[in-house]
This record gives C-alpha cells, sequence and structure tokens, in this order.
C-alpha cells in the first residue's frame, strides 16, 4: 500500500512543481513513506534522518517529510525530537499534501497533519489521475480496520475501516487499463471487508473482469472472517482471478487466534481451504505467521507446523512476536527467545520446503507469464507466474505486458527460469 501511497503522493505534489530524482543527493525535498508493521520502525526514520542530515551537510537543507504510518504514531512528537524534520503527514492526510507543503514553505512553519479523514482524501485524489503507468497495477480500494488483533497497529494508524466508491474503483481501474495496465492488485488492510453501499469485493471483481485490458486480478490482504460465500464463489466465475490466496493465519491454535483477537478458528480457516480447493484444486494458499506469540506452548506451537503442513502454503511471511507499542500485546509477557528463534527456524524450513517442492513440480511445464520488464542488464525478460512467482526468460522488450508461454526449466526457491515456447529450442544459462 505504501507503494500505492508514494506514487498518488507522487501525482499529487506534481501540480506544485515538483518531480521525481533518482539522485536524491540533489533533492529539494525528501519524503521518506514509512510503514509501521516492521520491527523497530520508528528508530530507523530517525536513523534515515541522521543519515540524510550527513549527505547534506554541506549543502542547502531540504524540505524533509515524514509520511506514512510512523508519521501518523510519532506526529508531533518527531518535530520535537528531530528538528530535521519540518512536516509530518499521516496516511488518511495526504489529500492536504500540496497545501501543507506550500503553507510551510511561505510561514516556515513546522506542520503536522493527522487526522483520520479518508472520505476527504479519496474525494481529492479522485479527481487526479492515477499516473503510474505500469503492467501490474495497484489500486487502494479499502482502508483501515476495525478488528483489533492484540499485536497489530494498524487500527491506531489507518484508523476504522473505509470503502471507496465502487464507480471511482472502475474508473480509476480503467483509466489505468487505458495506460497499459494488465493486472490490477486490489488493496487494503482488510480488502474482502470491502462494502460500498452494498458492493462488496466479489462485485468489483466481476466489474473489473469486463474491462477486456485487464487479464488478471489479485487482492491482498484478507482476513478469514470476510471471506464471505460470495467472495468463495467468484472463484467460479471469474476466469481473471489468480488461483493464489493470501491468507494470514498467524497461528494454528485457537488457543493463540483467541488470545491475538483473530475473531476465527482454525477449523473456519480449513473450510475456506477446502471449499475453494473443491471449486479450483489449482488454488494455493499462502500466509504470515507470527511465530512466538506470548503464551505459545510446545502444542500450540505443534499446532501451527501441521497446519502448514496441512495447506502447503506458497510463499508466505513468518516472524518473531516483536511488541509494538500502543497493541495490548506490548504488555503481555514475552516467551524465551531461543525458543522463538528454534520455532521460526522449523517453520521457515517447512515454509521453504513447500515452496522448493512447489517450483522444482513445475520444471518442463509451461506457464502463462505476464512479462513485466526487462532484467536489469537488459538481456533478458521478468515476469511472474499466475502465482506470483517471478520468471526470467530470454523474451524481448515487445513482451512486456503481455502474457505469454514459459517453458520451466531450472528454478531456485523463489525464482522460475525458463524460456518462451517458441525459443524452446534455445539454450537457457
Ligand atoms: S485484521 Fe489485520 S490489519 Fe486488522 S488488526 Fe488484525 S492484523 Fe491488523
Amino acid at each position: 500500500m505504501n507503494e500505492y501511497d508514494s506514487n498518488r503522493i507522487y501525482d499529487s505534489v506534481k501540480k506544485i512543481g515538483f518531480e521525481k530524482t533518482e539522485n536524491y543527493e540533489d533533492a529539494s525535498c525528501y519524503l521518506l513513506n514509512t510503514c509501521h508493521i516492521r520491527n523497530k520502525a520508528k528508530e530507523k526514520v530517525y536513523h534515515e534522518i541522521g543519515r540524510v542530515k550527513k549527505i547534506f551537510r554541506h549543502k542547502k537543507k531540504p524540505l524533509v517529510i515524514i509520511a506514512g504510518c510512523v508519521a501518523q504514531a510519532e506526529n508531533q512528537e518527531m518535530l520535537k525530537r528531530e528538528p530535521y524534520i519540518d512536516l509530518v503527514i499521516g496516511p488518511q492526510s495526504y489529500h492536504k499534501i500540496n497545501d501543507t507543503i506550500l503553507n510551510h514553505i511561505e510561514k516556515k512553519k513546522k506542520i503536522e497533519q493527522t487526522e483520520f479523514d479518508a472520505i476527504s482524501k479519496f474525494k481529492y485524489f479522485n479527481k487526479i489521475k492515477n499516473e503510474a503507468g505500469k503492467v501490474s497495477s495497484f489500486i487502494t480500494i479499502q482502508e483501515g480496520c476495525d478488528k483489533f488483533c492484540h499485536f497489530c497497529v494498524v487500527p491506531y494508524t489507518r484508523g476504522p475501516e473505509y470503502s471507496r466508491s465502487f464507480k471511482e474503483i472502475i474508473d480509476e481501474t480503467k483509466y489505468l487499463a487505458d495506460n497499459g495496465a494488465k493486472e490490477i492488485i486490489l488493496l487494503g488492510q482488510n480488502v474482502n471487508a470491502y462494502d460500498n453501499e452494498g458492493y462488496r469485493l466479489s462485485n468489483l471483481i466481476l466489474e473489473i473482469e469486463k474491462i477486456s485490458e485487464i487479464e488478471r486480478i489479485r487482492y491482498t490482504t484478507s482476513h478469514p472472517k470476510d471471506m464471505t460465500e460470495d467472495l468463495i464463489e467468484v472463484y467460479k466465475e471469474s476466469k481473471k482471478l489468480m488461483p493464489l490466496v493470501h491468507l494470514p493465519v498467524q497461528s494454528g491454535s485457537n488457543k493463540i487466534l483467541d488470545l491475538m483477537n483473530r475473531k476465527h478458528t482454525i477449523n473456519e480457516y480449513i473450510e475456506i481451504f477446502d471449499s475453494l480447493k473443491a471449486i479450483n484444486p489449482n488454488i494455493e494458499f499462502s500466509s504470515d505467521f507470527i511465530i512466538g506469540y506470548p503464551g505459545e506452548e510446545t502444542q500450540d506451537f505443534e499446532d501451527t507446523f501441521n497446519l502448514i503442513k496441512r495447506i502447503k502454503f506458497i510463499n508466505s511471511y513468518s516472524f518473531i512476536f516483536s511488541p509494538r507499542p500502543g497493541t495490548i500485546a506490548a504488555d503481555l509477557k514475552l516467551i524465551n527467545k531461543k525458543v522463538s528463534m528454534e520455532r521460526l527456524e522449523k517453520v521457515q524450513t517447512q515454509l521453504f520446503e513447500n515452496q522448493i517442492t512447489m517450483n522444482k513440480s513445475l520444471k518442463n511445464k509451461t506457464l502463462n507469464v505476464l512479462v513485466e520488464n526487462l532484467t536489469e542488464d537488459k538481456m533478458k525478460v521478468f515476469g511472474r507466474s499466475e502465482y506470483m512467482t517471478p520468471v526470467i526468460f530470454n523474451g524481448k522488450k515487445d513482451d512486456i505486458g503481455k502474457i505469454v508461454p514459459v517453458k520451466i526449466r531450472q528454478s531456485n526457491r523463489s525464482t522460475l527460469f525458463g524460456e518462451i515456447i517458441d525459443n524452446a529450442n534455445q539454450k537457457v544459462a
């Protein structure tokens, strides 16, 4: 979502004369869009500002703006702690960024904007074209969260759940499609909680399906509680919805899910998996896991491990629990660090094995790959399979934006290597 937000911020500040620079050492404005999910997010921001200060020591100080969730969480505190920062602007105030910058330039006053005002924000951005111009383009359809999992800062930094207008999303998708987008990734902290005047995520998917230029549709990140019947049924109807379902489960233990306030059980999760597999056996799941959550005992961990083996998740994210200030879990007693590390290692070994097994099973198979760009050395092309796995092969610049058949020859854990089917007799290094 921060990538999408950064592009939208750029679409906005272009209107008051700013341009992106490849060489930020020459920048007159430095904007850091921050994420609060990762450990020590706040300290990383101050560390980065320290680095910027050094770079600009003998130059004119740039206008320094901190945006994103750390800005939201820290607000005034940032301006007090680090005088080098000029503006602090939270994710629901980006529509005010141009006025805030101009105001600062005129009055030299430090400003903090951190109100939750998603309605005004999306009204403002609906009028500004999304110029991302990418083959695979993001669209935020929903923001915020009302679920309050005990470990998570999102409800405090992104505010309550808000769904954008159905029509505005379709208009934005059409504009992106006219400008080369072939894949749309619908974004939201609780994307499948989307609800705009009765239109749900399933309705959006089926409407986007009608836009002929769009060939692939994805959505992220979902909550198991919002995997409603209509969304599951869409997998029967849709030809463009990709078969990778990213559905965070966090733990395989009902006891831990309850302690986390996740509001669903493992049985419910497995039922979703079984229903989707019954519709399309090629559907695969990826997930997020928090290992060593306070209260996690050996049996709870074993339940998580067994779930990973049962579902055979691919491309998953796993981390040891780390407390986020201001959340309920921040005050809970941590479990032994060594035990957490051992459990994480065991989980990651199994997750990696799932990935490797999946990738190896694709050898000599032909996959449809959406080509996104040239590789850095410009010798090959980079695309993604239906499961989001990166694929590198001997395509040409003209293939960018097309879905081409690629025969897979080799793989490692994260990437597939192949050759475009027309050139199948050529050897790939
Ligand atoms: S549902 Fe997701 S975004 Fe909301 S509190 Fe839980 S983990 Fe955070």
